[in-house]
């Protein structure tokens, strides 16, 4: 937005005054020129100590800049912080296991005593109820003293193991036992210069048939909308076997930063940072060996269809054929049916075209690729690229259509069309009309998350490296860090006395902005002041 500093003339004709935006208009111009949040959520504060009570606004923290421009362009600010933290580490971000503190080892203790217990009872012949209760609560404190995994994994089994689903099979890669370090090479240039370079990698999905500059078939045809919309449906879970490989062949815990995307043709190809290098040649043998088997039912008949679609049994919760009165085939035995000389209902892989580069610490390209990395975030998938031409509307018309029936998930209401009753059925499930993300046109096949960062790029999450923010604000102007534990919050609901309505919290939430950018400024001159000081220190100490 631009701020004119015209003043409305003495004389106005109504063309003009309409010319003149409404108040409301300019609060949202000026709160979006700010980076206030647009839709703030009001929450009530009482302080348990004194019973004091303030109006707090939160931002609403919206990635997507159709919901809210600021909170979107703030987090994809932080995604970009997040990953360029973690490209050029040069120390492991997660230190060595520390002891259990004093708390952890009590817990661990009392969890020892009750399993002992439980299972002399239980030889005892004796009702083991009460103290697997124990057990269950005893496990909650351990994981909310922070300690990591069970301390026996093997004590819930809430299903049987199904030995018919077969595992994937083993790729055919060289395989090194892989070391626990995350931290690549370490090169040492003739002139003692040391560098460690990362890489930036993009992988695509296969060909599904020539197309276009505007990214539609050449042949709509004969392009295969069917394999395409199966590869975005599970490109996720291919995503992770070319992680696993690549560390099986690295022999490290390769850490990553990846983003999902869609390229013109709207298939998913996914923008990769990761620590450490790998050569070209390691690369594409690793790309073709890569690939993700589909252990679903086959869906190659149409049993229901139209009017003539299973129908629910309320007394015992199951699906039945209409015409026959027969249920239908369980989703677990349906598992079990599928048989060892049986195909994969699908084979998911990536194209074998793909783009590597190099990107060393601290240089222009590190930047760029972040760019790149982060360029589409704050848009679904279905908005990245906007259909302007009838050919590429009719193709993305094809795609959706592609997508109606095909089953996205065990629990998809697809599984019906095929004679399937899906896994943890319901009522109310129709064919063509499932409710997943997978097939609705803003995502194209792709419901899952579009930032994979692996658990030990930075070491952080998004919330520590936001805290990190505010901490070194609240750090260089002196203030003191409030207690959380000494506040109760409350979402304030429209009913209740203090509510504010939008246009109230909107001028709300841009003052805050406004004292957040002096705070800003303030800190980062204080920054600079200290920064100074320092220097001259050193050129008197020289
Ligand atoms: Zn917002
Ligand atoms: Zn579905």
């Amino acid at each position: 937005m631009t701020m004119t500093a015209s003043r409305p003339p003495e004389r106005s004709t109504r063309a003009d005054r309409l010319a003149q935006p409404t108040t409301r208009d300019a609060v949202r111009a000026v709160a979006e020129n700010h980076g206030a949040c647009l839709r703030p959520i009001q929450l009530r504060r009482t302080n348990t100590d004194t019973g004091e009570i303030d109006q707090v606004l939160i931002p609403c923290r919206s990635t997507l800049a159709d919901v809210c421009p600021p909170c979107a362009e703030r987090a994809k600010q932080l995604r970009a912080a997040q990953c360029r933290e973690g490209w050029h580490l040069d120390t492991e971000p997660i230190a060595d296991l520390r002891p259990p503190d004093e708390v952890q080892a009590m817990w661990v203790e009392h969890r020892a005593q009750a399993q002992a217990d439980r299972d002399h009872v239980a030889q005892a012949g004796q009702d083991t109820a009460e103290l697997d209760g124990l057990i269950g609560e005893l496990d909650q404190e351990l994981k909310r003293s922070g300690l990591r995994g069970k301390a026996d994994p093997s004590r819930p089994r809430p299903r049987r193991q199904r030995s018919t689903r077969r595992r994937q099979d083993t790729p055919d890669l060289p395989k090194r036992k892989i070391s626990p370090h995350t931290i690549g090479k370490t090169y040492t240039a003739p002139d003692g210069k040391t560098f460690r370079p990362s890489m930036f990698i993009t992988l695509t999905c296969p060909s599904y048939g020539r197309v276009t500059d505007d990214g539609t078939p050449v042949d709509p045809g004969s392009y295969d909308y069917q394999r395409a919309v199966r590869d975005a449906l599970h490109f996720a879970a291919l995503f992770d076997r070319f992680i696993q490989n690549l560390r099986r062949v690295l022999g490290h815990d390769v850490q990553y930063f990846a983003t999902i995307e869609p390229q013109k043709r709207l298939a998913p190809h996914v923008h990769i940072a990761i620590r450490g290098t790998v050569s070209r040649a390691e690369l594409r043998q690793i790309i073709a060996a890569t690939y993700h088997q589909v252990w679903w039912p086959a869906i190659n008949e149409v049993r229901f269809d139209g009017d003539h679609l299973p129908v629910w049994d309320e007394a015992r919760s199951r699906y039945l054929d209409p015409a026959t009165g027969e249920l239908l085939t369980e989703w677990d035995d349906a598992l079990d049916a599928i048989g060892p000389h049986d195909d994969p209902m699908h084979v998911a892989r990536f194209g074998a075209k793909f783009d590597a580069q190099g990107v060393l610490a601290g240089s222009k390209d590190t930047g760029r690729c972040i760019g790149y990395l982060t360029k589409y975030l704050t848009k679904q998938l279905g908005d990245c690229h906007h259909a302007e031409t009838d050919t590429q509307r009719e193709h993305v018309d094809r795609l959706a259509d592609a997508l109606r029936y095909e089953p996205c998930s065990p629990t998809c209401a697809n599984w019906l069309r095929y004679g399937i009753e899906p896994k943890n059925p319901r009522p109310g499930l129709v064919p063509g009309a499932c409710k997943g993300k997978a097939h609705r046109r803003d995502h194209l096949g792709y419901a899952g998350r579009r930032v994979l960062v692996s658990r030990r790029w930075s070491g952080k999450t998004l919330a520590d490296h936001r805290a990190d923010r505010k901490a070194w604000l609240t750090d260089m102007l002196g203030l003191p860090a409030t207690d959380p534990a000494s506040y109760r919050w409350e979402q304030v609901q429209p009913a209740d006395e203090d509510y504010m309505p939008p246009a109230r919290r909107l001028l709300h939430s841009v003052a805050d902005r406004l004292r957040w950018q002096n705070a800003l400024t303030e800190a980062r001159r204080r920054a600079q002041d200290a920064l100074g000081d320092e220097l001259s220190a050193v050129g008197r100490a020289a």
